[in-house]
């Protein structure tokens, strides 16, 4: 059984090795970006696409530490309930409740 913060220091290792893959790559490879031919192309694009999902996550995660620290981890930023466990437990990097999750998603903010 790991605590959220073991579970998040577990992720943003992982999380920052594969980054440094993708920004190998990314310069050992600059013909990807040169157009030599479709596949080439397309691949440099997955991989700039990578470095940025990678990059978001990685900044979620040592936000969550961060609150974890400040031991507001756990709970909603918006409306300040309890995020559930179960919840943490599929999202471990939720700000948000369930319901300001779903609120947001739609386009609702609420204040
Ligand atoms: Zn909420």
């Amino acid at each position: 059984m790991f605590t959220a913060k073991e579970r998040l220091n577990q992720e943003l290792l992982e999380k920052e090795q594969e980054l440094q893959k993708v920004l190998t790559d990314l310069e050992e490879k600059p013909e990807f970006g040169l157009g030599t031919g479709s596949t080439g192309a397309f691949t440099w694009e997955m991989l700039l696409a990578r470095r940025e999902v990678l990059e978001q996550q990685i900044e979620e995660i040592k936000a969550a530490l961060t609150r974890i620290d400040e031991g507001t981890y756990g709970r909603c930023v918006v409306c300040g309930a309890e995020i559930p466990p179960e919840r943490l437990e599929i999202v471990p990097t939720a700000t948000e409740c369930a319901e300001c999750a779903r609120k947001e998603a739609a386009g609702v903010r609420v204040f």
